[in-house]
């Protein structure tokens, strides 16, 4: 390495890096439109990928549903972390002359033709991905899921990038015979909305290598299931963490699942909030009192860098149960006794009937100020004569089918 690339190093490395890596526009070529730093820096050169792990306990917890804040709260510290040490590299690169420009961490997408926001969208390529900038690096390769893997923490990172027009030494992406992904298919079996195919696959070329991946189901599928839309398994048995339920299988084809997403995205008070983290991640991470709504993201968990503890903890997932709405707005394990209580967001909210029935005709009590905007407007909801009336209703008939 050269003086500046290990003064880069040595800053995203005191800054909490666990892995860091650089690429170049000459590595990035040919890879799909999201590989090319161009388009958010013109004259980009070089890109400095950094990888930083999520802790690991925490994210056990949360799959298992022994615990659902602490792995939302280490995201959201990362994340944050992430954006100190991109705006410590940028600086770096400039003090020195150079032009630089933090790629943004999350949420950031290239507009869509007829998609007038981000409720419309049905692609989201980011403006610049950063799994592709590492892989041709060298931080890991993109394994089944898509997502990218490390030989060090499997898929359990979280990613960051600069873009800049200095000139960098390039590293180079792993070779195939140290890909770190061995075709378990873990990932396979914890996607609740059945977004990835077992066997179904496709190519992508990037950074000089060629992968084989799942071809998945349209993007607005995983959309559906990671914001929380649909949270249950098909098979009905188990669910990541989100208590809404749409009633009824995705559909099939694309232009369905599709205009399904854009619906239920126009319902989500989340959505219609001008502040919300799709206008500014930035400054959503950095607000104290924002709680930083993870209810999946499942199939990057699940892919640790153990085969054995993969496999282990993917059928560990699918024994842990589904999720109510506590009336105090904590998602909670299912006691066995949930119900599905309509709502007029599109979607049916999962609640416990001893729950609802110890509530009577008082309205729900928040513990929490921070909640998800779709869980507080449900629990408003909850409190009126028309929620309080779809509840008995809800309670009268039968438990969760
Ligand atoms: S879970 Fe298994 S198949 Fe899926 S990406 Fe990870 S190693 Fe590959
Ligand atoms: S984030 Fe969740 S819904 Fe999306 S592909 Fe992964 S497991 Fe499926």
């Amino acid at each position: 390495l050269g003086d500046l690339e290990r003064l880069i190093e040595d800053t995203a490395r005191s800054l909490g890096a666990d892995l860091v890596g650089i690429t170049n526009v000459e590595r990035l070529a040919g890879g799909p439109p999201s590989a090319d730093p161009r388009y958010v820096l013109p004259g980009a050169r070089s890109v400095v990928t950094f990888a930083l792990a999520l802790e690991e306990k925490a994210l056990v917890d949360f799959v298992t549903k022994s615990s659902w804040v602490p792995h939302c709260e280490d995201r959201k510290r990362l994340v944050r972390s992430l954006y100190v040490l991109a705006e410590a590299v940028t600086e770096l690169l400039e003090s020195l002359g150079y032009r630089a420009v933090a790629v943004d961490i999350n949420n950031s997408y290239r507009p869509e033709p007829g998609a007038a926001d981000v409720t419309e969208m049905t692609e989201f390529h980011p403006d610049f991905s950063h799994r592709y900038a590492a892989v041709a690096a060298g931080l890991g390769r993109i394994g089944w899921s898509g997502n990218l893997m490390t030989p060090q923490f499997g898929s359990r990172v979280e990613l960051g990038s600069v873009i800049t027009d200095a000139v960098l030494q390039p590293g180079e992406a792993l070779p195939d015979a140290d890909h770190p992904c061995d075709g378990c298919r873990a990932c396979v079996g914890v996607c609740p909305v059945g977004m990835i195919p077992g066997k179904d696959l496709e190519t992508v070329r990037v950074g000089g290598v060629v992968e084989t991946v799942a071809h998945k189901r349209p993007n607005t599928c995983c959309w559906i299931g990671c914001t929380g839309y649909e949270g249950r398994s098909r098979s009905g048995t188990w669910s990541n963490w989100s208590p809404y339920r749409l009633g009824h299988p995705l559909p099939s084809d694309r232009s369905g699942t599709d205009a399904l997403c854009i619906s239920l995205q126009k319902s989500d008070p989340q959505m219609t909030d001008a502040k919300n983290a799709f206008a500014d991640y930035r400054g959503a991470v950095f607000d104290p009192d924002w709680f930083y709504y993870t209810v999946c993201g499942f199939c990057r968990s699940v892919c640790g860098a153990d085969h054995d503890g993969r496999v282990d903890l993917g059928r560990r997932i699918r024994a842990a149960g589904t999720t109510v709405l506590g009336l105090d707005g904590v998602h909670r394990v299912d006691p066995g006794d949930a119900v599905a209580v309509p709502t007029p967001f599109g979607v049916m909210v999962m609640v416990s009937r001893a729950e609802l029935e110890a509530l009577g005709a008082a309205a729900p009590s928040r513990t929490r100020a921070d909640l998800f905007p779709l869980d507080t407007a449900v629990l408003e909801y909850l409190g009126t004569e028309a929620g309080r009336r779809a509840a008995q209703r809800a309670t009268a008939s039968r438990a969760e089918d």
